[in-house]
């Protein structure tokens, strides 16, 4: 079942569960990033990112932040747990309302599914990209 949200809160955290989060609210959209920053991030390939309104997550356990100017233009802060290294969020600093949230780190990663593909035309070559969903290729709108 993808993008269902039946059952909140939605729950997750980093592999060696110092970082625990809580979300009340449902998911704006998931998107995948193929942009270059997400592929250090997502050690070669892209990133699955779910949008939730910040006010929605409650977060427990340390998260440092990486932040670092996009191609975008936008400063991000890249979240990630520095016990075991999982990125766990990314937040623009210039939207302060939304975090997105890795979606590997969601305790049941098949309740969401991407929408579009962002960031295209840093792929790499190798990447098979579905047809069936839109595809951005560069900086989509802001997701909210
Ligand atoms: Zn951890
Ligand atoms: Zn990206």
């Amino acid at each position: 079942m993808t993008n269902d949200f039946a059952n909140l809160p939605i729950t997750g955290g980093c592999l060696c569960k110092a970082v625990r989060y809580s979300v009340s609210g449902e998911p704006i959209v998931t998107r995948q990033c193929w942009c270059r920053l997400c592929q250090y991030v997502g050690a070669g390939s892209s990133t699955v990112n779910v949008a939730f309104e910040t006010k929605h997550v409650t977060m427990t356990g340390e998260v440092r932040k990486f932040e670092s100017v996009a191609d975008s233009g936008n400063t991000l802060l890249r979240g990630f747990c520095p016990a075991c290294g999982t990125p766990v969020t990314s937040e623009a600093v210039i939207r302060p309302h939304l975090v997105f949230i890795r979606a590997g780190t969601l305790d049941d990663p098949s309740i969401v599914a991407p929408v579009m593909n962002i960031w295209t035309k840093q792929a790499p070559q190798w990447v098979l990209l579905d047809p069936d969903l839109p595809m951005v290729t560069g900086q989509p709108p802001p997701a909210a």
